[in-house]
């Protein structure tokens, strides 16, 4: 991938359109927007913050991944994600299970927390995806999409599935010893889901999510 440098603001002079401008999130430097191609990125001169990337195709993309991971949820926390023989005792678990499990455990507060980390929010966060890529191409809807594009980043730092899968693993690790464990399809599906939700934050760059959301119909093809 092609990387470009931000020209950053001459203060002293007059500044350009705002729509021309774009401020680096770490460090606040004020540079030119820059123009980069397809494939291309341009990041901060002073700290080396990526600014913009411009993916091919990701509204393509981006849709295919989304519908991909929304496959993927309900055999990921449904089915089994391991089975469990200990002194001759079968136990097979899913993600629900667990939820229930630690509910009915007298540990409501680590239910209603692990239900809302690993199930709804990684769930609400999709559809969010879906609907605001799907507003894209119609402008009378990319207002909507405007609104659950915003509220996709307020939920992002809530959905854990990275921290649920690595707690997995140390069940696992923890357990191998002291009883007969297998994996089940369920971690397969699990580890897919949160796979395709990385390579889908990955493609969809937010500036051109951005740029999408506020552009005129007629420029909706350059996505
Ligand atoms: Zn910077």
């Amino acid at each position: 991938m092609i990387q470009e440098s931000g020209q950053p603001v001459d203060t002293r002079q007059a500044l350009p359109p705002l729509k021309d401008l774009i401020a680096c999130h770490e460090c606040d430097l004020l540079m030119h927007h820059p123009h980069v191609g397809e494939e291309q990125k341009a990041s901060c001169p002073r700290c080396g913050y990526e600014l913009v990337v411009h993916r091919a195709q990701m509204h393509r993309r981006a849709l295919a991944l989304v519908l991909t991971a929304l496959l993927l949820f309900i055999p990921a926390n449904f089915l089994p994600i391991m089975s469990l023989n200990l002194l001759g005792q079968n136990a097979v678990d899913t993600v629900w299970s667990g939820v229930v499990g630690l509910y009915h455990s007298n540990m409501g507060i680590v239910a209603v927390v692990v239900f809302l980390c690993s199930m709804l929010i990684p769930l609400v966060k999709l559809l969010c995806q879906l609907l605001v890529l799907l507003s894209l191409p119609f402008p009378r809807w990319r207002p909507m999409g405007t609104q659950l594009y915003r509220a996709y980043h307020h939920l992002r730092e809530w959905g854990m599935l990275e921290v649920y899968l690595f707690g997995i693993l140390v069940s696992i690790v923890k357990l191998i010893d002291l009883a007969d464990l297998h994996l089940g399809i369920g971690m397969a599906c699990f580890i897919a889901l949160m796979l395709a939700q990385v390579w889908l934050e990955v493609t969809m760059s937010p500036h051109q999510v951005w740029d999408a959301l506020s552009e005129e119909e007629d420029n909706h093809a350059r996505t």
